[in-house]
């Protein structure tokens, strides 16, 4: 099950239908879409239908100052790009700036997923100009997804984090905690960053110990999210309550506390893992 079919049917049906690729196809009389972004933030226009990305045959057509653009794949039939436009650049008014946030609940998940892939690759383009080994400047590979140093032969591939999110259960109540970072009065699933030779379950228990103190047992993968802000890949988790009382460790968490799947405080917005797992558990009810 998707993270997502919980909050939404896709509207935008040909997001769906992607076939990934690096080298562009010869033929450049195919229409494209693109997913052009300036400071993070995605082009899009007013179709009649709501926001869209702009589609036409060349890039040119659409007057975007652009820097860099990269072949995604198609979408049947069509060919996809991200575009990295010129930071300062004045667009014409006929688009405006998205952030990709928020089109999580007004888009369909295959195209939030392909407007996150987008914008990794050109934020990965911006974050690697130059070899990160012996500081030339890098070039693009010809066939595969990296930048090379003609330099020292040194390959960067787009980057990725892992971080592991899941919900603790004990019964009928579930462990939600405050980060200072939350809006007002909103609690969240745990979550942080895998390190170098943890599994994955291995970082979750680490997570959940260093942040309330607990420990847990029964880790079972649910699913996962790409969550392009910038380059994380959330993998979602359900384990039990085992052992301990909740401590915070005040800095990354600020409050925590049990539940009762029936009185929750304010949660993350539909369409984010967090709030997926957490509403997968009160659905399903007390295993
Ligand atoms: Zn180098």
């Amino acid at each position: 099950m998707s993270w997502a079919v919980l909050t939404k049917l896709p509207k935008d049906m040909v997001y769906q239908h992607f076939t990934p690729g690096v080298v562009a196809p010869l033929d450049n009389t195919r229409p494209s879409i693109w997913f052009a972004f300036q400071a993070g933030k995605l082009v899009m226009v007013d179709d009649g239908n709501g926001a869209e990305v702009p589609e036409a045959l060349s890039l040119s057509d659409l007057n975007i100052p652009y820097d860099t653009t990269y072949y995604l794949g198609e979408c049947q039939g069509k060919s996809v790009h991200a575009v990295q436009v010129l930071e300062q650049a004045i667009l014409p008014p006929e688009y405006f700036l998205k952030d990709l946030r928020g089109l999580i609940i007004e888009k369909s998940e295959s195209f939030f997923l392909l407007a996150g892939r987008a914008r990794q690759i050109v934020q990965w383009d911006i974050d690697h100009l130059y070899c990160s080994r012996c500081g030339t400047k890098t070039v693009t590979h010809p066939q595969d997804r990296a930048k090379e140093c003609p330099q020292c032969g040194y390959t960067q591939y787009p980057r990725l984090s892992p971080c592991v999110i899941g919900l603790i259960t004990r019964g009928s109540k579930i462990l939600l905690a405050r980060s200072p970072k939350f809006p007002e009065g909103m609690f969240s699933t745990l979550a942080g960053f895998v390190e170098p030779g943890e599994t994955l379950e291995q970082a979750f228990a680490r997570e959940v110990n260093e942040e309330v103190g607990l420990s847990i047992q029964h880790i079972t993968y649910i699913s996962s999210q790409p969550w392009p802000f910038p380059h994380s890949l959330m993998i979602g988790f359900q384990a039990e309550y085992a052992d301990g009382d909740i401590k915070v460790d005040g800095i990354e968490i600020q409050e925590a506390d049990w539940f009762p799947i029936d009185q929750l405080p304010l949660i993350p917005p539909a369409g984010s893992i967090s709030r997926y797992l957490i509403d997968r558990y009160v659905e399903n009810g007390q295993r």
